[in-house]
């Protein structure tokens, strides 16, 4: 977009999430989405890197016969089958869709920033495969070859239809909620649910003290994701209140109909994967967990709850809360370059 030569500043309050002013999106301040700056900071103090957590525990209890179970050994492999390919879904959907469309600068600074977080929870999954020694051409080809990760990725990535179309454009009622489609799927769904039964799995690990490199990774990356959900839901309530005639009832049944779905499909994989339960979770402990989670989603965004599932595993909200808390982040001692440790 060319800019206009004019005297007249930015006024914020003409700011928004998606349909803003074109010359608007490179001019950071003044700030109007405050929670879009506060992630930017968090993510900023929150920053880690994979190889800094030693694997070497896992590479001993691995490579021993007695330590892991075969189904443990195949439930590490699947969780890493679906991980190893959902954050590359999520960041190209950042790169290609979400970012294009937004037109606040202080939101697209976030979205510079989760991209990058996407890439480091992608190098966590090959540092692990390649640490413990496992078939690259299998794990990163599940989510071609399981039925299971196959479904949900199908599924997320439908909703790519249309919203990667260059000529795709927000700005009608219906280009909007196709935008908030999409966010819903990404956020919600995929960051928000699609990752919980294979978190739940690593955090099952990391209690019987197994594979705790692996899970401290997972843990990290779990940190992330509660951020990049909640920039989510923020983004969406807050397109709510900017363009109030996208949220029609018909929309509203929409959404909780796709989250619905995400429900099932998530139930589904870990029945699937996990046939004869893991770590005393089985497959009714994972339904109700993800029901309760999908709940919560919901609830986020002002929509019913459709289970009044209750939490069969508290122990997952323990470590959620900790992570709020940060207070495991400080067992890690790293210092970084800055420009003024630079030599030249
Ligand atoms: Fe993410």
């Amino acid at each position: 977009m060319p800019i206009t030569k004019t005297d007249a500043r930015v006024d914020i309050n003409q700011r928004r999430i998606i349909n803003g002013a074109d010359a608007d999106v490179i001019q950071l301040y003044p700030i109007k989405h405050k929670f879009a700056w506060e992630a930017y900071n968090v993510g900023n103090a929150n920053h880690w890197l994979p190889t800094e957590i030693s694997m070497q525990k896992d590479i001993e209890q691995w490579r021993s016969p007695d330590v892991l179970s075969a189904d443990e050994r195949q439930a590490l492999k699947t969780v890493l089958g679906f991980f190893t390919t959902g954050d590359s879904i999520a960041a190209n959907n950042i790169v290609l869709a979400t970012y294009r469309h937004v037109t606040s600068p202080e939101c697209r600074m976030y979205l510079l920033r989760q991209g990058y977080e996407e890439a480091i929870h992608t190098h966590s999954y090959q540092y692990i495969v390649e640490s413990l020694g496992l078939d690259e051409g299998e794990i990163f080809n599940m989510y071609r070859e399981v039925d299971a990760i196959y479904n949900k990725d199908a599924f997320v990535l439908s909703f790519n239809e249309g919203i990667f179309d260059p000529n795709f454009k927000t700005g009608t009622l219906e280009a909007d909620q196709k935008f908030v489609e999409n966010l819903v799927i990404f956020s919600l769904v995929m960051e928000g649910i699609f990752f919980y039964s294979s978190f739940a799995v690593m955090f099952g690990f990391q209690r019987q003290n197994k594979m705790v490199g692996s899970a401290e990774q997972i843990q990290y990356i779990m940190r992330d994701e509660s951020q990049h959900l909640n920039f989510g839901i923020n983004l969406i309530n807050t397109i709510k209140e900017e363009e109030p005639a996208i949220w029609t009832p018909e929309f509203q049944n929409h959404i909780v109909d796709l989250v619905k779905t995400g429900v099932n499909l998530e139930s589904t994989f870990a029945r699937e994967v996990f046939p004869k339960g893991i770590f005393g979770m089985n497959a009714d402990g994972f339904r109700q967990y993800i029901e309760y989670i999908g709940d919560r989603r919901l609830a986020r965004l002002g929509l019913p709850a459709q289970s009044h599932s209750t939490n069969p595993f508290p122990w997952m909200s323990e470590i959620v809360d900790l992570n709020k808390e940060k207070n495991f982040f400080e067992t890690r001692v790293i210092e970084y370059q800055t420009g003024g440790t630079l030599e030249w």
